[in-house]
């Protein structure tokens, strides 16, 4: 598979809107990145918030 944003061979396949799609390694990390900016981690965040609350 090839790197879905490079010309590279993919390193990882992820799946991306409900597609999957192979990515090299330099690009995975570009992706988590992104996903830091996610919904599911302001998720995250709010079960920390309640372990803090105790
Ligand atoms: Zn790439």
């Amino acid at each position: 598979m090839q790197c879905h944003y490079c010309d590279r061979e993919a390193d990882i396949a992820v799946e991306k809107d409900g597609i999957k799609v192979g990515v090299c390694k330099t690009h995975f990390q570009e992706q988590m990145e992104d996903l830091a900016d996610a919904d599911w981690l302001d998720d995250v965040e709010d079960q920390l918030d309640i372990d803090r609350r105790e």
